[in-house]
């Protein structure tokens, strides 16, 4: 037995991949005291919900899981229930207020508290209110076995943000920005190779700022990277997410240098008018963010761009609005994640004059996708034919197809072959859809 006394728990993340790092890192460390998974939430002892606050929608999809396990928990009175993550972080106390159920809430850098945390609620402790934003970040060791069978890891490498987007909440949830020790992350990136792991995806709100200073060793980020791309047995090697004003000349130098550094990079510029921009504080101006992306082709001229745009800031006008779109058809992004901009508490945009309507803010994201759509399809066309080498990760729940995705990041499915898991194979492409290709496996 434990000291937190239950033996069974159920992690519920919702929101970005940092998420997902984090309740990895705590169902690992609950199942080192003896706890094991369960694949339902009702067959559970212990409860946790990881949250998102980044846009309204995340927010209203966490009230709703909240509601459902407040009615498990009439049922099942000694059920614990903790919830995790950006919103625990914003809410606080209000959360508490507002959903009896809950036994205690925890913010992002808390996340090493929450076994302390737990034994407290065992003991029968109620109310915990985690939020103080701490750093450094905590040190991440793998539990043996843990990624067995498993193809793709994240590795979370820095935390927090320091650049204070007017519309963004994450420097309020996740803190100012901190790095981990370099050895600590090849530590744990070795570890997961040595599981089986073939892909690593580094992770940060603003990955490309990483920094670690110690006496006589500096490290930045294509420091970094090019030492994880070193670990032998590391076929693939992703990042995610940089900011356009820290794109460095040594971090796209990377992209012609080092061989498992997969050819795609996700690089938001959010919106294509340069009075938006500043409006956003984004700190790069369009001509800027387009110089970017000339200098990543030229040096890797396959190398797939993905995006985040957001429509309806705060005064964006029609012709703010065209600029977007202007920018999206020069770029031909291969996916682009848009969204519509929504008030987040507390932070400056939420202050600003010149609301878009919400009609108009759908009428133009309505347009914006339809675009998308077009270059989307046009580019997974263009590969109809060829043949593409895809590292293979996932059999389908009905087990009649497997998914792998290609360096560029494209989801490919396939008939099955045993025992090709983990293998990086080639597969010819028969037919582009909007989000997948499907293929034929090459012997
Ligand atoms: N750090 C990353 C960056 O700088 O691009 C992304 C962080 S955020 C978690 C992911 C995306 O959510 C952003 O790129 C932005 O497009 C979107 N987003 C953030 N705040 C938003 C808001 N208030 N309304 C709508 N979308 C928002
Ligand atoms: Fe938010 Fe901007 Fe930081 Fe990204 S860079 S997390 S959008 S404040």
């Amino acid at each position: 037995m434990n000291g937190i006394l239950t033996e069974t728990f159920y992690i519920k993340t919702m929101g970005c991949q940092m998420n997902v790092y984090d309740s990895d890192y705590l169902a690992q460390r609950l199942m080192a005291m003896g706890m094991s998974p369960v694949d339902n939430a009702r067959e559970a002892d212990v409860v946790l919900l990881n949250t998102c606050t980044v846009r309204a929608k995340p927010e209203h999809k966490a009230a709703t899981y909240i509601g459902r396990i407040s009615q498990i928990k009439k049922r099942k009175p000694n059920l614990i229930f903790g919830v995790l993550g950006c919103l625990a972080q914003q809410e606080g106390p209000e959360i508490l207020k507002r959903f009896p159920a809950i036994d205690f809430v925890a913010g992002p850098r808390q996340i090493q508290d929450v076994i302390d945390i737990l034994t407290r609620v065992a003991k029968g402790e109620r109310g915990i209110v985690a939020t103080a934003l701490k750093a450094p970040p905590p040190e991440a060791k793998i539990l043996d076995g843990y990624y067995e069978g498993k193809v793709t890891a994240f590795i979370t490498i820095m935390q927090g943000c320091d650049n204070f987007c007017t519309y963004c909440i994450v420097p309020y949830v996740r803190g100012r920005e901190a790095s981990r020790p370099p050895f600590e992350i090849l530590e744990e990136a070795r570890s997961l190779v040595d599981q089986g792991v073939k892909e690593i995806t580094l992770l940060g709100q603003n990955v490309n700022s990483y920094r670690w200073a110690t006496d006589g060793s500096y490290w930045d980020f294509p420091s970094l990277l090019r030492e994880v791309s070193r670990i032998p047995g590391l076929k693939r090697l992703r990042f995610t997410t940089s900011h356009p004003k820290d794109v460095s000349p040594q971090l796209i130098a990377c992209f012609g240098e080092l061989d498992n550094l997969c050819p795609h990079i996700h690089l938001p510029f959010q919106a294509g008018s340069n009075r938006v921009l500043k409006m956003m504080n984004r700190k790069y101006t369009r001509e800027e963010y387009l110089g970017l992306v000339d200098r990543l082709r030229q040096i890797r001229p396959d190398i797939a761009l993905s995006s985040d745009v957001m429509v309806g800031f705060p005064g964006e006008t029609k012709q703010d609005f065209e600029m977007t779109l202007d920018l999206i058809k020069t770029v031909e992004f291969d996916s682009l994640f848009s969204f519509k901009y929504s008030d987040r508490k507390g932070t400056l945009a939420a202050s600003f004059e010149g609301k878009v309507p919400e009609e108009e803010k759908s009428e133009r994201l309505c347009i914006l996708q339809e675009i998308q759509k077009q270059i989307t399809l046009k580019k997974n066309r263009a590969l109809e034919g060829k043949t593409v080498e895809v590292l293979v990760e996932v059999r389908s729940a009905k087990g009649d197809k497997l998914s792998g995705r290609t360096p560029t990041n494209k989801i490919v499915n396939f008939r099955p072959e045993s025992k090709i898991l983990g293998n990086i194979v080639k597969v010819k492409i028969n037919k582009a859809y909007q989000n997948s290709l499907l293929g034929e496996l090459l012997r």
